[in-house]
């Protein structure tokens, strides 16, 4: 296997798109710096800006001939405060402070929660989380409409801030009204991939597929302590993982989060579902041209665990140097993927087969590999995507180009380790398949002449998920 510096990185990049970057000018700064897919955060931003980004992106990986994923992020049941009368006010510890339903503006002794689910899911001693966690009140009494709390850690509260209550499944489901609507934008724009927030059990992953169909695939954001306990299920049901550390980190003693990451991952890879890694990556980037060195190797370690994705977001939405903090993510996934000790880290976690024949093929990869030692790529004709996943899956240090006829399994794709995509003519023989792959391994991989291309794909060609065949064919 060759681990030197490569020109693409197998770890893909998701930029965040805000106030900072909501042009065709920044757009297309970021996919060049190497930005491989846009997340249109809904919670955030007016609806025209998600419809007018979408068509620079579009318009932009016409331009850059390879293909730029779309996520829509959904906002999901993000509870909120209401407002006080003087914008904030300031809560000291030890005092007392009411949550109600009523209306009127808040002030230092009470402020509106208007969600009514909240209430019923309390217990004496619970612990609500406000302000990303800055602020802790402890339930002491509580009704159908009201709780009574005491300020634990105090600091300033202001209007809209959230709220979260860690530990409590609440009885809500991960699709609000506004994500409803958001989801008829999202689809309407042909997302593709559409991301849920505060998902709590499998059943809201369940819901959420039946109105999003094959319409786009769904990324799950693990946020929620509840998510944890039914980790298995959810992954199964998700096409992709978000390990979503900004609220996870508050609903979630902080110490926790590196093992929560790891063990989030781990399940993703052997299940072979993509998994990204988001938020605070390059946080002071936000402000300044260099990351802090603990930033850098924040990156660094998603890259050897294996991961699918790492995820830019204040740094590009809002922050004052996005496409440097685009460039830097790049530099930082090339050169830990061009260590020895990456592969190493690959072989130490790879993942057990999963006694398919699939993935017999897949297995056998790196081995041709080493015998032949200069293979160039892995071409995988795979109309659903599919079989390209089961190699991924293998992380064989080989990059692999999936060949398709279906722009959105391209575009899918675009989320996955170590895939390239190229669009192909329908293909019904295996014998067709040999000369495409040849060419587009030359065009896009740069390919050189004596070098050997992998090639799998399914026999009969046109029926899908059934690989079972391993050609390899010199250029
Ligand atoms: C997160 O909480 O880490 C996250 C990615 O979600 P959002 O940016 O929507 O808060």
């Amino acid at each position: 296997m060759n681990f030197k510096m490569r020109a693409f990185p197998f770890t893909k990049i998701i930029a965040t798109l805000g106030p900072a970057t909501s042009t065709k000018d920044a757009i297309n700064e970021l996919a060049h710096a190497g930005a491989n897919l846009f997340r249109l955060n809904f919670s955030h931003g007016a609806k025209e800006t998600h419809i007018q980004n979408v068509k620079y992106i579009r318009s932009i990986e016409k331009k850059l001939g390879k293909s730029l994923g779309i996520i829509c992020d959904m906002q999901g049941p993000k509870l909120r405060v209401g407002e006080f009368k003087d914008g904030s006010v300031l809560l000291k510890a030890g005092q007392s402070f009411r949550l109600d339903m009523q209306k009127k503006l808040g002030d230092e002794t009470r402020v509106c929660l208007p969600h009514k689910e909240i209430f019923k899911a309390l217990k004496k001693g619970t612990y609500l989380l406000l302000n990303d966690g800055l602020i802790r009140l402890q339930v002491v009494d509580f009704g159908d409409n009201f709780a009574i709390t005491t300020v634990i850690s105090g600091g300033v509260l202001s209007n809209h801030k959230g709220v979260n209550v860690p530990g409590v499944t609440l009885p809500i489901s991960a699709l609000t009204k506004k994500d409803l609507e958001d989801l008829k934008t999202a689809t309407e724009l042909e997302a593709d991939w559409i991301a849920l927030s505060f998902v709590q059990r499998p059943e809201d992953l369940k819901n959420a597929r039946k109105i999003i169909g094959e319409k786009a695939s769904i990324i799950t954001k693990i946020e929620k302590p509840s998510a944890l306990n039914n980790l298995e299920e959810i992954v199964d049901l998700s096409d992709a993982v978000m390990v979503a550390r900004g609220d996870l980190g508050v609903e979630c003693p902080l110490e926790d989060l590196p093992s929560l990451q790891k063990h989030i991952v781990q399940i993703c890879r052997a299940k072979g579902k993509p998994v990204i890694i988001a938020t605070q990556m390059l946080e002071s980037m936000i402000h300044n041209p260099t990351p802090t060195r603990a930033e850098v190797s924040d990156v660094a370690t998603a890259v050897y665990d294996g991961v699918d994705c790492v995820m830019l977001s204040g740094e590009t939405a809002v922050g004052e140097y996005p496409v440097l903090a685009v460039s830097m993510m790049k530099k930082i996934i090339l050169h830990t993927e061009a260590d020895t000790f990456y592969k190493k880290s690959m072989d130490v976690i790879s993942m057990p087969p999963d006694h398919a024949i699939a993935s017999a093929i897949t297995a056998s990869i790196p081995t041709v590999s080493k015998v032949l030692n200069s293979v160039s790529c892995v071409v995988s004709y795979s109309m659903s995507g599919a079989t390209t996943l089961r190699v991924a899956r293998a992380r064989t240090g080989i990059p692999i180009l999936n060949l398709t006829c279906d722009e959105k399994v391209m575009r899918r794709l675009t989320l996955v380790w170590g895939v390239h995509s190229a669009k192909t003519k329908l293909i019904k023989n295996l014998h067709d398949v040999i000369p495409v792959a040849r060419q587009v391994a030359q065009k896009i991989l740069s390919a050189k002449k004596g070098q050997e291309v992998i090639i799998t794909a399914g026999m009969p060609l046109a029926e899908k998920g059934n690989t079972n065949v391993l050609h390899i064919a010199t250029i």
